[in-house]
C-alpha cells in the first residue's frame, strides 16, 4: 500500500458527510454556540481568567474558584486540577470529577521548540523546588510540567517565569500549544533549515491573541528543518517537514490532521511545498480553517483530524489557498525517509566544532533538584543552552570537546543517561495516576521498574533495534501507545486471586517515520492481549527474545 508520506500528489477528496444537524463550525452553520463549552468560551474566554487568579483566587484561595473557571478557563494558563492521591483506578469512571480532584494544580510551562537558557531552566527548577514539592516531569511535548502547585503561589510563579521570557500561557486549552521544534534547530551538522525564527515568528504573534484564543479544540504544531524528522509531525495538527524541493530549494513539505487518542489518525500531506519565508502565514491559514470550519458541536469531534477525514487533502488544500493564503502553493515532493534516529540521545558534533549530548532520565521524570543541579553543572562546563525534546530526554548544547566525558560522568551521578540502554532509551511514560484525574493504573513508576528489570533480564543480549514502549494510563493517548513498537494501554484486569489489578491492553508495531521505516503506521490492538503491570517486564522480555530469535536479516520489529 502506498503511504501518504510516498505520494507525490494529494489523493482525492472523499465524499463530504451529509448531515442534517449543525456541527457548531463557525463558517457554515453560525457561531451559535452548540454545547456548555462552546457556550462559557464565548461568554467570557479562557485568557481572562487570569485577572480572577491574580486579583481573587489567588488572595482568597482554592475554594474560593468559580468553578468553569476551575475546570475549563485556567487550563488557558497551564493549570489543570491534580488527582487526590490515595483514590484507586477503579474509581475514575465512578466518582465525580471535584472528588477526585486535589486542592493543587500541575502547571505546564510551555517550551515552544524545547529551546531554554540555563538561566531559565534554573528558574523552573528553583520554582519546583520552592512550590511544587520538587516535582517536575518532561513531558512529550518538549512542555516541562510541574505539580504541588497552589493557586496562592500561581501570580509569584507567574512573575518569576515571566521575567526569565517563559510563560505558561496557553499551554493548555482550545488553542494552540505548544509548537515543537527541532531539538538540534540551529546547531546539528546535517540541518537543512533552523526553524528557530519561524517558531518565534508563530508564537510572539499568535500566542495569547483573542484570534485565535478560542478553538474548536486543541491544535498542535510540529516544525522541524532537520532529515531525522524528529518533531512527530504525523500525530500534529499541522507538521513542517524540512526537504529540498529539486526546483525550488529548501523549503517544508506541509502536513495536516494527525492526532492520536479514542479515534488516533495519522497526518495527511498536502503534497504543498512551502518556502521558509510563508510558514508562519500558512500555520495561520491551516489554524484560520481549524477556527472557522471546525466541528464544535461534539467535543469528541472537535479535532481537525475529522474535518480532514470529511474533507480529505485536496479540498482541504484548495480552501486553505483560496480563503485563506489567496494563492496557489507550488506542488512539492516528500522528504526523504530518515536515515538517523530522531531522538538525539548520545554525543554529536556541531556544526561549530563543539558538541551536543543528548541524555535521558527515566521516563521524563527528573526534579527541581535535578533541574538546578543541570543548570548549575552546565555553566560549569561553559555551557548556557538546552533543549527539550517530543522523547521527554533533554539535549545539551555547545560542550567543548574536553568536557565531554567528565560531563557524562557528572550527568550520570545525576540520573541523566548520555548512554542509556536501549529500553531506557526508548521508553516513554504519561503522567498516570499519580496526578491524572483520568488514569486508571500507575504509569511511571511502572515502566521505570520494567526498565530496570529489562537492563537486568536482557543484559548481554544483543538487541538489534531500540524497540520502543509508551506507557498511558488510560484509553487516552498522551504517550502516543500507537506510535509505539509495544504500546500499553492502561485499565484494570481481572486478578489471579479475584479482584482487579493494574494492566494493561497490548498495542502492537506502530511508529512515525523512522530509520529504517519509510512511512508511519499506527499498532493494532491484538484482540484479548493483556499484561498486568506486574508481568509487564516478563512480558516484554519473551517478546523481544522472540523477536531476536525469528527475524530474518533486517526485519524490523513493526515488519515482523
Ligand atoms: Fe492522564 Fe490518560 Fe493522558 Fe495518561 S493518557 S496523562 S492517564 S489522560
Amino acid at each position: 500500500m502506498v503511504s501518504p508520506s510516498q505520494t507525490e500528489t494529494a489523493p482525492p477528496a472523499r465524499p463530504q458527510r451529509q448531515s442534517s444537524r449543525p456541527n457548531g463550525q463557525w463558517k457554515v452553520d453560525g457561531t451559535a454556540p452548540l454545547n456548555g463549552n462552546e457556550v462559557w468560551k464565548q461568554e467570557d474566554g479562557g485568557l481572562n481568567v487570569r485577572e480572577r487568579i491574580e486579583k481573587i483566587y489567588s488572595k482568597q484561595g482554592f475554594d474560593s474558584i468559580d468553578g468553569t473557571d476551575l475546570h475549563g478557563r485556567m487550563r488557558w494558563w497551564g493549570l489543570y486540577t491534580q488527582r487526590k492521591p490515595g483514590i484507586d483506578g477503579g474509581k475514575t469512571a465512578t466518582l465525580e470529577p471535584h472528588e477526585l480532584e486535589d486542592k493543587y494544580f500541575m502547571l505546564r510551562v510551555r517550551i515552544d521548540g524545547g529551546q531554554l537558557t540555563t538561566t531559565q531552566l534554573r528558574v523552573i527548577g528553583e520554582i519546583s523546588t520552592e512550590f511544587g514539592r520538587d516535582s517536575a516531569d518532561l513531558t512529550d511535548r518538549q512542555n516541562i510540567q510541574l505539580h504541588w502547585i497552589r493557586v496562592e503561589d500561581v501570580p509569584e510563579i507567574w512573575r518569576r517565569l515571566e521575567a526569565v521570557g517563559l510563560q505558561t500561557t496557553e499551554a493548555c486549552g482550545d488553542v494552540p500549544r505548544v509548537v515543537l521544534g527541532s531539538p538540534v534547530a540551529g546547531i546539528a551538522v546535517d540541518e537543512l533549515i533552523d526553524p528557530t525564527t519561524v517558531i518565534n515568528e508563530i508564537t510572539a504573534r499568535y500566542i495569547g491573541v483573542p484570534e485565535l484564543a478560542n478553538l474548536p479544540r486543541k491544535f498542535k504544531t510540529a516544525l522541524t528543518g532537520h532529515p531525522s524528522q524528529d518533531v512527530v509531525h504525523e500525530i500534529n495538527d499541522v507538521g513542517f517537514v524540512a526537504l529540498r524541493h529539486p526546483e525550488l530549494g529548501l523549503g517544508y513539505d506541509l502536513w495536516v490532521g494527525g492526532g492520536l487518542s479514542a479515534n488516533p489518525r495519522l497526518g495527511e500531506r498536502l503534497g504543498a511545498f512551502v518556502s521558509p519565508d510563508r510558514v508562519a502565514d500558512v500555520w495561520l491559514g491551516v489554524a484560520s480553517i481549524f477556527r472557522d470550519y471546525g466541528y464544535r458541536r461534539l467535543r469528541n469531534k472537535a479535532r481537525l483530524k475529522f474535518l480532514l477525514a470529511d474533507w480529505g487533502p485536496e479540498k482541504f488544500r484548495r480552501v486553505l489557498e483560496d480563503e485563506y493564503l489567496h494563492e496557489a502553493l507550488p506542488d512539492g515532493p516528500p522528504a526523504p525517509t530518515p536515515t538517523q534516529q530522531g531522538d538525539h540521545i548520545g554525543v554529536h558534533k556541531q556544526n561549530d566544532g563543539r558538541f551536543y549530548l543528548g541524555v535521558t532520565p527515566f521516563v521524563g521524570r527528573v526534579s527541581g533538584t535535578i533541574l538546578t543541579g543541570l543548570a548549575d553543572l552546565l555553566e560549569q562546563h561553559g555551557s548556557t543552552r538546552l533543549r527539550t525534546t517530543p522523547h521527554q530526554k533533554l539535549v545539551l548544547l555547545d560542550i567543548v570537546e574536553t568536557s565531554v566525558e567528565p560531563l557524562i560522568a557528572a550527568l550520570d551521578a545525576l540520573g541523566l543517561a548520555a548512554r542509556p540502554s536501549l529500553f531506557r532509551r526508548s521508553t516513554i511514560a504519561c503522567t498516570g495516576i499519580e496526578y491524572c484525574k483520568l488514569a486508571i493504573v500507575e504509569t511511571k513508576q511502572t515502566a521505570t521498574d520494567a526498565v530496570l528489570e529489562l537492563e537486568k533480564r536482557l543484559a548481554g543480549i544483543d538487541v538489534p533495534q531500540p524497540i520502543s514502549l509508551h506507557v498511558n494510563g488510560c484509553p487516552n493517548s498522551c504517550a502516543r501507545i500507537q506510535t509505539a513498537d509495544i504500546g500499553l494501554k492502561g485499565q484494570l484486569l481481572p486478578g489471579a486471586e479475584g479482584g482487579q489489578v493494574p494492566g494493561f491492553q497490548v498495542h502492537l508495531g506502530g511508529g512515525l517515520a523512522s530509520v529504517g521505516r519509510d512511512e508511519a503506521g499506527l499498532g493494532r490492538t491484538v484482540r484479548g492481549l493483556k499484561v498486568t503491570a506486574d508481568d509487564l517486564a516478563d512480558y516484554v522480555e519473551r517478546i523481544v527474545v522472540r523477536f531476536i530469535a525469528d527475524r530474518t536479516a533486517n526485519e524490523t520489529f513493526a515488519e515482523w
